[in-house]
């Protein structure tokens, strides 16, 4: 069974807000949901290490999230949200910490993959056998730049283990995002330049389609979509979180990678009325991946970005996915669709492990 790499997972953002512990079967997170009522927040959870480890899921980008005020859910207790900058940089630093605090404190569970030495190491541990639970390692990544108060505490980010910052959520001060269309604005501009220089990857999900194109024109370092989909193929959407084809063709142009999203809404916007979680199948995650590598004319561009937990629980994802241990049952949907197991190791982990190998210092 291949190795897999999410590109995509709001860890910090449940760990703390929500009080989920990931180390623990997935049974025992969703009962304790139903306590707090925690599962109003996208519903019934998707993870567990246990989990993780039946699907050979090791190794996953894990988001620093946050959210501004205007966005804030007023059904989730216990929100955190940010009015200023300063509020969003303290928000941020301290989900950072709290992977740090992880690793430190629950390393049988939780391991930071910050430098090539430290994957080659983690990768290891996966290939090996070994009795019990593998830990689940974590590269971190910003969703939403607003934490960032100046560009010169970006070698400051690097130097406590964020690889890749997402411009957008919202939108904000760097360009438009989700909802709130806009381009790149001058403070955006300055701020990809100061996160090459550092040696950073760049996210376009979520960010306005002016303003990915932008990057795609002038950022010269690692581009990729950790967790988007091709708008073209989603039934009933009009929004702009989901790729355009143009976006495609120059983030392939560029030898950028997406992060396929197995969530209904991205995969058919009319899920809920044409039939809801049983309507939609892994297939349409495999067709998604099959759209990609067809507009490449290789395997080489595409992966996968679950964002479960993301504001998306159980309810929420196709019909074979109960929790993160069924993500493998996407594979078998790529081999009718005429992938080879070679192709699909690409895909399950092999280009965002390549990706990531690159940008990891030594
Ligand atoms: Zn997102």
């Amino acid at each position: 069974m291949p190795f897999i790499l999410d590109a995509h997972q709001d860890l910090a953002y449940n760990m703390t807000v929500l009080g989920r512990d990931y180390s623990l079967p997935n049974a025992q997170t969703r009962l304790r949901d139903r306590q707090t009522g925690n599962d109003a927040y996208g519903g019934g959870s998707l993870l567990g290490l246990p989990e993780y480890n039946a699907a050979q899921v090791g190794l996953v980008f894990g988001t620093l999230f946050s959210v501004p005020e205007r966005r804030s859910n007023p059904k989730l207790e216990g929100e955190e949200y940010y009015r200023t900058p300063a509020e969003a940089h303290r928000l941020y630093w301290n989900q950072l910490d709290y992977y740090h605090k992880l690793a430190e404190t629950q390393s049988d569970a939780f391991r930071l993959v910050l430098t090539k030495q430290e994957l080659k190491s983690h990768l290891e541990l996966w290939q090996s056998e070994t009795d019990g639970l593998k830990p689940l390692g974590i590269v971190p990544l910003m969703e939403g730049a607003e934490g960032i108060l100046d560009l010169d505490e970006l070698p400051a980010w690097w130097e406590r283990g964020l690889r890749i910052i997402g411009l957008a959520w919202a939108g904000n001060r760097f360009c438009g995002g989700t909802r709130e269309p806009g381009g790149l604005t001058a403070e955006g501009k300055d701020l990809i330049h100061a996160m090459a220089e550092v040696g950073f990857v760049l996210d376009l999900s979520h960010m306005d389609e002016p303003a990915a194109l932008e990057c795609l024109e002038i950022y010269p370092g690692q581009i990729i979509a950790s967790h988007a989909n091709a708008a073209k193929l989603v039934k009933g959407y009009n929004s702009n979180r989901l790729l355009s084809g143009e976006v495609i063709t120059k983030l392939i142009a560029r030898d950028g990678l997406i992060g396929v999203l197995p969530i209904n809404v991205f995969l058919n916007a009319e899920w809920q009325k044409d039939g809801g979680k049983t309507a939609i199948s892994l297939r349409m995650v495999a067709e998604q991946i099959d759209y990609i590598c067809q507009m490449a004319g290789d395997v080489r561009h595409v992966g996968i970005g679950t964002d479960f937990d993301g504001g998306f629980g159980v309810e929420q994802v196709p019909a074979e996915i109960d929790t993160i241990a069924d993500l493998p049952l996407l594979f078998p949907f790529l081999e009718e669709l005429g992938y080879d197991s070679k192709e699909i190791d690409r895909i399950a982990s092999g280009n965002f492990l390549d990706m990531i190998e690159t940008t990891l210092p030594a």
